[in-house]
C-alpha cells in the first residue's frame, strides 16, 4: 500500500478538549489518549488554579490552548508554556472559550459545581460532551439537558455506572427500562459501626478500597452521598423517573450498573474497577478504543455479591433521595451545601456525620421558606447554588478545627 493511500484513507485525528486536565480523570484520559497514538487530537486543555500541572499536560498532549480558572496563576502558567506554542489564558471566560474551541468532544472532569458554566458553553457551542462532573446534572440536569436536546448536543456518561448502563442498554431507547440500578461499592466504611463511622477522619475517609479518585467524589463514596448524586445524573442522562431507579451495593465494583425490561431480561455493565475502561468507550464511541486496562477474571474474583444499602449508617444516600423525590430546586440546593459540608469536613471543621445531617438541615431550611422552585435556566440554578453556599458558610462560622 503506498503512502498516499494510507494518508487518504486514514480516519481524521479525532479532536479533544479536556475541562479538569490536572484531575484524577483527567489524568486517566490522558493516559488513555497517550496509549492510543494516531487517534485523537487534543486542541484545549483546562484546569483550576495548578499552573504547572496543566503546562505539563498541555505540553504531552500537544494542545493549543491551556486555560486555568485562577487569574492568578496566569503568569505561571505563561512562563511554563514559554516557547511551546501553546496559547495561554485564565480566568471565567479563558476556561468558556477552552470548551468552545471547534472539536469533537468536550471531556467534562472539573470537580463540582465549577464544572456547570464552562461545561454548559460548550453545550451551547454545539460541542459533544463526555460528561464526568456529574455535579453539572446535580445542580442545573433539567436546563443543561434540555439545552443539549434543543442543539441535538450529544452527552455521553462518563461516570461509571452511567456509563455501564449506557452499554447495558445497547442503543435501547430508556423508556423500555422497567428499573435501574446503580452499584455502590460501600466505600471505605462498609463494614464500620455507626459509632465508629462517626468519629471517622478525613484521612480515613479519603482511602478507597476500589477507586483512585479526587478528594470531594471519595469522600462522597465513604457517605454514599456519591450514589445518591449519581441516581439524580442517571435521571437526567437517561430522562428515567425516580421511582424506576435503585441502588445494589457490590463490594467487588464489577458490575457498575444494570437495567431490567418488561419481559425479566436483565443487562449489566461490567468491568474491572478503572476509569480508563468508560473513559476510552466515550473518547472512542462509537469505535472502540484499545486500552491496557487489566482484563476482567471472574474465575478469580470467584463471587460477585450484592446486598442494600443501609440508610441507617448511610444517611445521606437517604437525604439524596428525598431530594431526588422533591424534585424542583432540592438536588440544587443539596449539592451545593455537601461541597461545603465536604469542604468543611476535610477542613476538620465538622464530624463526618455532620455532612448528611448539616445538609439535611440546610434543604429542610429552603424547604420551609418556599425556595425549591424548578431552577428555569442554568443561571437561575447557579444563582440558588451561590445562596446555598452563603448560608452553608454562614451555618459553619464560629467553629474552628
Ligand atoms: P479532582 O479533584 O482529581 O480534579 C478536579 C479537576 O478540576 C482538576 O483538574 C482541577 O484543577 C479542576 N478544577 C477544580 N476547580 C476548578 C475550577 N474552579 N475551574 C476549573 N477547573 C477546576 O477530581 P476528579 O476525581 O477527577 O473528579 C472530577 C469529576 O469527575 C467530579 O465531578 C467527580 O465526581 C467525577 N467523577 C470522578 C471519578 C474518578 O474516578 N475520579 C469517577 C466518576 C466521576
Ligand atoms: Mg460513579
Amino acid at each position: 500500500m503506498s503512502l498516499a493511500f494510507v494518508q487518504k484513507h486514514a480516519k481524521p485525528l479525532k479532536k479533544i478538549t479536556i475541562l479538569g486536565a490536572t484531575g484524577s480523570i483527567g489524568r486517566s484520559t490522558e493516559a488513555v489518549i497517550d496509549g492510543a497514538p494516531g487517534v485523537f487530537e487534543v486542541v484545549a486543555v483546562a484546569n483550576g488554579s495548578d499552573a504547572l500541572g496543566l503546562a505539563r499536560v498541555a505540553r504531552v498532549l500537544g494542545a493549543k490552548f491551556a486555560a486555568i480558572a485562577d487569574p492568578a496563576a496566569y503568569a505561571e502558567l505563561k512562563a511554563a508554556l514559554a516557547g511551546s506554542g501553546i496559547e495561554a489564558a485564565a480566568g471565567p471566560e479563558a476556561l468558556k472559550q477552552a470548551a468552545c474551541m471547534e472539536s469533537d468532544l468536550v471531556v467534562g472532569a472539573i470537580a463540582g459545581a465549577a464544572g456547570v458554566e464552562p461545561t454548559f458553553a460548550a453545550i451551547e457551542a454545539g460541542r459533544d460532551v463526555a460528561l464526568a462532573n456529574k455535579e453539572c446534572l446535580v445542580c442545573a440536569g433539567e436546563p443543561f439537558m434540555r439545552k443539549a436536546r434543543e442543539l441535538g448536543v450529544r452527552v455521553l456518561p462518563m461516570d461509571s455506572e452511567h456509563n455501564a448502563i449506557f452499554q447495558a442498554l445497547g442503543g435501547e431507547s430508556a423508556d423500555r427500562i422497567e428499573k435501574m440500578w446503580l452499584t455502590a461499592s460501600g466505600g471505605p466504611f462498609r463494614e464500620w459501626s455507626a459509632e465508629r463511622i462517626a468519629a471517622a477522619t478525613p484521612e480515613q475517609a479519603l482511602i478507597h478500597p476500589n477507586w483512585a479518585m479526587g478528594p470531594k467524589v471519595t469522600v462522597d463514596s465513604a457517605s454514599l452521598m456519591n450514589k445518591g448524586l449519581e441516581l439524580i445524573e442517571a435521571m437526567h442522562i437517561f430522562g428515567i423517573e425516580a421511582n424506576r431507579l435503585d441502588v445494589l451495593v457490590h463490594p467487588q465494583s464489577i458490575v457498575h450498573g444494570l437495567v431490567s425490561f418488561a419481559d425479566g431480561a436483565v443487562t449489566a455493565g461490567m468491568a474491572v474497577p478503572d476509569m480508563k475502561t468508560p473513559i476510552a468507550h466515550c473518547l472512542g464511541w462509537p469505535d472502540r478504543v484499545t486500552t491496557r486496562v487489566r482484563r476482567l477474571d471472574l474465575a478469580q474474583i470467584g463471587a460477585l455479591t450484592f446486598e442494600k444499602p443501609d440508610f441507617a449508617r448511610f444517611p445521606a444516600l437517604r437525604v439524596a433521595m428525598d431530594a431526588l423525590a422533591a424534585g424542583g430546586a432540592m438536588p440544587t440546593i443539596l449539592n451545593a451545601a455537601n461541597e461545603v459540608m465536604v469542604a468543611a469536613f476535610l477542613d476538620k471543621l465538622i464530624g463526618f456525620n455532620e455532612i448528611a445531617s448539616r445538609v439535611e438541615a440546610i434543604c429542610e431550611l429552603f424547604e420551609r421558606e418556599g425556595a425549591h422552585r424548578a431552577p428555569p435556566d442554568v443561571a437561575s440554578a447557579l444563582g440558588v447554588d451561590h445562596i446555598v453556599r452563603e448560608r452553608a458558610r454562614a451555618s459553619l462560622e464560629g467553629l474552628s478545627r
